[in-house]
């Protein structure tokens, strides 16, 4: 039996997730066809969640049983169940309206899927829900109609919701992380010039996925909102752009761009391309440079910015996946929710010594405390890093999801939330970061490319016994304040936060000890 193209719908369907670090739901799906020629089998993504994978879903009058760590010859038992008028006795079990567009969320106390009940499922309700590439499937999740469809019409709505809003960007690599959006489609939309947009997933930090799970399993919504935008700042193309390893979400950006095209008129373009896995390949102009093909990627000097000179040299509107699904939810849903100046929800995954990472959405006016719920912890908690490679280190998770919330407690918000247990060193920790940032630097600016040699060199000195913390904190600001991209300004942010919250384990280390036992050349 063929894949339909709408998986919503009253009658039994079983959906199989495919995609994230599993790769046992091909099989599954395979296994599931073969064993039935009633039941619709549906491939969707995945629901973010590593700890439910491999997961099949069984649907059938408006309930759905949840089946997390699927086996083989469990799907051909579900589908031959659902075959017989039954669902599958599975201990999460939901009740909800037939035609659902979003995934129902299993109550938070069933333990298997607690994980699927912690914060809200918004941007990520599609994702393990409906079929990927099927326009169908997203028209029925937006009353029928494309965001693209109402920009057409108005264009200057579009504009004006997102900046009413004060929406602001996700991730490292958006043209306006931490800042309202609208300012740099009004520039890219008055300069000289056809303004292009950029849809950036490169992103080489294996704990941030967020980026790649909505490709993977909600492509359309990215792709709708980017078209949206598109008619917003009068481009005429959109281009995808995600790192060389990360092939599902590459194939499954095409097939939806190629589901948008025979929807519609493909009056706009999109292409979708591949940079290099590299980290600093996800700067955002870095991500321009791959995408004009220079090999050697160096960032550009800012002003003036991608909205002004961008790709080709033409005013280009750049943001990650996350921010637009947050621009698809704007223009979807009035109410946003979350804090005024932050309205919306930001996408975490959480990783670090915990059972399976989780990526999860909270509204910003949560506390990052709530994802806890979303993983298990070995040990108690010691240490999180937030914000991704170069986040901040902290004890305290009682801290606004929002931007201004996380910048104030001076941690990064790029998504990732890493939980250590009592057996990480912070200062090894902060070590490995400033290490990273000396490798893995373009070279291009003295501040970040000497500057990341010198926090080595510096925090090698706490080994030898010797503890500068005035230089340390001097050589930060340096770097912090005058180097061309947010890598280098954010660098040195392990070790800083990680000297705040965490100083008695540098003084220790100095005197030759290192309180978690774990630092084999000083003693515990
Ligand atoms: S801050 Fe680092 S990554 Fe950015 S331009 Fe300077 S050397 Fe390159």
């Amino acid at each position: 039996m063929a894949t339909p193209k709408g998986a919503i719908g009253n009658g039994p369907v079983v959906r199989v997730a495919i995609g994230g670090d599993h790769d046992a739901g091909p099989e599954l799906l395979r296994a599931a066809r073969d064993a039935t020629e009633d039941v619709r089998v549906v491939a969707v993504g995945p629901t973010g969640a590593d700890s439910l994978a491999p997961l099949v879903l069984a649907t059938q009058n408006g309930t759905t049983a949840f089946v997390p760590q699927c086996t083989v010859a469990n799907v051909t038992t579900i589908v031959e169940t659902l075959e017989n008028g039954s669902l599958p006795d599975t201990a999460a079990t939901v009740e909800h309206d037939p035609g659902a567009t979003s995934m129902p969320t299993p109550p938070a106390a069933i333990d298997t899927t607690a994980v699927l009940g912690v914060g809200s499922r918004r941007v990520l309700g599609g994702c393990g829900w409906r079929a990927p590439a099927s326009v169908a499937d997203y028209r029925v999740s937006r009353d029928d109609e494309l965001l693209a469809e109402r920009a057409i019409d108005d264009p200057d709505a579009v504009h004006e919701r997102v900046a009413d809003a004060a929406l602001r960007g996700r991730g490292r690599g958006d043209g306006s992380t931490d800042a309202p959006i609208s300012g740099v489609w009004t520039t890219a939309t008055e300069t000289d010039g056809k303004p292009v947009v950029v849809v950036n997933a490169n992103e080489a930090d294996d704990h941030a996925r967020a980026d790649r799970l909505l490709l993977e399993s909600a492509p359309l919504a990215v792709l709708d909102a980017a078209l949206a935008t598109a008619h917003a700042v009068d481009a005429t193309d959109v281009l995808v752009y995600t790192n060389d390893a990360e092939a599902l979400a590459r194939e499954r950006a095409q097939e939806a761009a190629d589901a948008l095209a025979a929807d519609r008129d493909p009056d706009i373009p999109i292409q979708v391309v591949a940079g290099p896995d590299a980290y600093t390949a996800g700067e955002m102009t870095m991500a321009l440079e791959a995408m004009e093909g220079n090999d050697r990627l160096e960032a550009r000097r800012r002003p003036p910015g991608p909205d002004q000179y961008g790709l080709y040299g033409r005013p280009t509107v750049i943001h990650t996946p996350r921010t637009f699904a947050q621009v698809g939810q704007a223009l979807a849903d009035n109410d946003l929710g979350g804090v005024p100046g932050d309205p919306g929800t930001r996408l975490f995954t959480v990783a670090g010594d915990v059972d399976a990472p989780a990526t999860i959405e909270l509204p910003t006016d949560a506390t990052l405390a709530d994802v806890r719920g979303a993983v298990a912890l070995d040990g108690g908690l010691k240490t999180a890093c937030v914000g991704g490679r170069f986040g901040g280190l902290t004890r305290d998770l009682d801290v606004p999801a929002s931007a201004a919330g996380l910048r104030g407690a001076r941690l990064g918000t790029n998504g990732v939330i890493e939980l250590f247990d009592e057996s990480t060193c912070t200062v090894a920790l902060a070590g490995q970061r400033a290490k990273l940032a000396r490798e893995e630097n373009c070279g291009r600016c003295v501040p970040c490319r000497e500057g990341s040699k010198q926090l080595v060199e510096l925090l090698r000195d706490v080994y030898d016994g010797e503890y500068q913390d005035g230089m340390l904190r001097e050589l930060a600001r340096t770097m912090r304040e005058t180097s061309t991209c947010e890598f280098g300004q954010e660098a040195s942010r392990p070790v800083t936060t990680a000297m705040e919250s965490f100083e008695p384990e540098f003084r220790a280390h100095a005197d030759g000890r290192c309180p978690s036992g774990s630092c084999d050349h000083v003693s515990s």
